[in-house]
């Protein structure tokens, strides 16, 4: 029988474990970890994010705090803002919730925050530091991924992985945690030709593409683990994947859903890294366990 792997039961054991973590921290050092949230802007679907994670902070005894800037705000500012997080040492997490209403500052902007606090790990020094192998911030949607194909696939080392998509937040940070993990991996976008034959090779398959119900029954071979990073508005409002889900079900050892699926596990991976940016700020081994059961 196919499993349907729930991200958002997966997400919540996270949760539960940061909070202890979290608690154990309080006790310890005297502080909680503290994330700061940069939006600019009144973009329906950030702000929900937004708010969205100050919930899942609420929940894990993580302080946030919101700082929220109007749309016309110029980028000095911005980035002003930034430097002033960065020489905070109660700060432990910068996030700028992107898009910025000027696209064209987002490189920059992204670049501004310190590496020690790059909990979304989009800095070019934490992106080194995955391909290197070395300790650094992973960017959470791949992080949480791989924790969901871990709940089915412990050991992934051989197994042919195919990843739809080259983003700098989705498809080549997943490319490379599936490389770490000694998977044979294939990374396609826009320009591959014959996708469907490429995508019959996996054992792993990830869809990051942005396009409804893009991969299709006869692209997946039988067996194989599906996951579905896609998050798309269909016309009547429902959300759906990258994956035609209902028909490539039957075909697959375990799939994720949409919603429910990678979505709650990205922000769950936000709130550890926001600990784990704690615990390296304040001298503390981050793998160190409140219970070692866990
Ligand atoms: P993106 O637009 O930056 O990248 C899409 C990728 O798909 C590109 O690399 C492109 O080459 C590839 N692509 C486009 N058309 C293709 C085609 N016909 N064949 C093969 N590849 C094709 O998008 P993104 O930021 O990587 O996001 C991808 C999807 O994941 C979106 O639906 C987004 O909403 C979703 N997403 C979900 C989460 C989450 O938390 N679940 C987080 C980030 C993104």
């Amino acid at each position: 029988m196919p499993e349907i792997i729930y991200g958002s039961l997966i997400a919540e054991k996270c949760r539960t474990e940061t909070a202890e973590k979290t608690a154990h921290l309080k006790k310890r050092t005297g502080k909680a970890p503290r994330l700061d949230v940069i939006i600019a802007g009144d973009n329906p679907a950030s702000r929900i994010y937004v708010r969205n994670k100050e919930k899942a902070a609420a929940n894990t005894g993580i302080v946030s705090i919101v700082h929220a800037l109007p749309v016309e705000t110029p980028r000095e500012n911005l980035l002003q803002r930034i430097a002033e997080l960065n020489e905070n040492p109660e700060v432990n997490g910068i996030l700028v919730q992107l898009p910025l209403p000027n696209p064209e500052d987002e490189k920059i902007v992204t670049q501004a925050v310190s590496p020690d606090k790059d909990v979304d790990g989009f800095h070019p020094l934490n992106l080194g530091r995955l391909m290197l192998r070395e300790d650094g911030f992973t960017p959470c949607t791949p992080r949480g991924c791989m924790r969901l194909i871990h709940s089915v696939l412990p050991d992934i080392s051989g197994l042919n992985a195919v990843v739809i998509g080259r983003s700098t937040i989705v498809g080549k940070p997943m490319a490379q945690l599936l490389l770490n993990a000694d998977a044979t991996v294939t990374t396609t976008h826009s320009k591959t030709t014959d996708l469907p034959s490429v995508c019959r090779r996996a054992d792993i398959l990830v869809a990051a593409v942005g396009i409804p119900r893009f991969v299709k029954a006869g692209w997946v071979r039988d067996g194989a683990v599906v996951i579905d990073v896609g998050i798309n508005r269909l016309e009547n409002g429902t959300l759906c994947g990258d994956v035609d889900f209902e028909a490539v079900l039957p075909k697959c050892r375990a799939i994720t859903p949409v919603p429910k699926g990678v979505g709650p596990m990205t922000i769950a991976m936000l709130m550890e890294n926001t600990v784990e940016a704690f615990c390296r700020q304040n001298g503390i081994d981050p793998a160190q366990r409140t219970n070692p059961s866990l």
